[in-house]
């Protein structure tokens, strides 16, 4: 299932959306996230009358660093031995097609592509004998913006990454994918930046659901960025960074 949040012309609200061959089939707008599987109250229409929007509103925006050890090494970091997690506010959202604006603050802004995990179903301390991917809604591509300056200037990562359009997401929530082994390439100007597969993470999709749960509580909606592979690099006024994830799409955004 392909999971999108869009504007229809005709309402101008962003309504969630499951996109079926070129058509979308619109719910209403008061269905939350975690009923779209199961309601059936839908307005069909053709994919070129919808403006597509960020898929989701997290609650928050659980990061996870140093997650592929090339990465941890590029930055002259140590690989942790539990999940390095920090928060970024959700008020950076952006979505596919939206501009990337980089502050005056800063000097290097910075892509990071990742696999975005979104929650489906509230999660907190999960049992032993539960699947964590029980609770996932899907997948997306992310692009953890980050002022690589104020990050290593700051004691902590909030400023250097939570600047108003620095959470590119989307283009759409895909369900059917396998999160423990698909390609995470991004693409700056059309050259392959950074790519790597999610085998190759410290720790997996499910480990670090269960993990975070164990901390705070998952609301649907929720947004867990998994750790980007190494090759990170400045991003300058006018270019194009796009992050793919295998089997979801291309989350395209240009730089100003
Ligand atoms: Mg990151």
């Amino acid at each position: 299932m392909k999971i999108c949040r869009a504007k229809h012309a005709a309402s101008g609200q962003p309504r969630f959306a499951i996109i079926e061959d070129g058509t979308v089939h619109l719910f209403e707008t008061d269905v939350p996230i975690d009923s779209l599987a199961t309601t059936q109250r839908r307005q069909s229409v053709p994919l070129a009358d919808v403006k597509l929007v960020a898929p989701v509103t997290p609650s928050k925006i659980v990061c996870v660093g140093r997650n592929y050890r090339e990465h941890a090494a590029e930055l002259g970091n140590k690989m942790p031995e539990e999940p390095l997690l920090f928060l970024k506010a959700p008020s950076a959202v952006i979505g596919d097609g939206e501009t990337i604006e980089l502050p005056g603050e800063s000097g290097q802004v910075e892509h990071e592509g990742e696999l975005g995990v979104v929650i489906g179903r509230r999660a907190r301390r999960i049992s032993a004998d539960e699947d964590p991917l029980s609770y996932v809604l899907g997948y997306t591509c992310v692009n953890d913006v980050t002022a690589r300056d104020l990050q290593r200037k700051d004691v902590q990562f909030t400023r250097a990454k939570s600047f108003e359009t620095f959470c590119p997401v989307g283009p759409a929530i895909v369900s059917d994918i396998d999160p423990l082994d698909v390609q995470v390439t991004t693409r700056l100007n059309g050259e392959t930046k950074q790519k790597a597969r999610t085998s190759t993470m410290a720790f997996s999709v499910p480990f670090l659901i269960r993990y975070i749960a164990g901390i705070m509580t998952l609301y649907p909606g929720d947004l867990i960025a998994t750790g980007t592979p190494a090759g990170v690099s400045k991003m300058k006024h006018g270019e194009v960074v796009e992050v793919e994830v295998e089997g979801v799409g291309v989350l395209r955004n240009e730089v100003n």
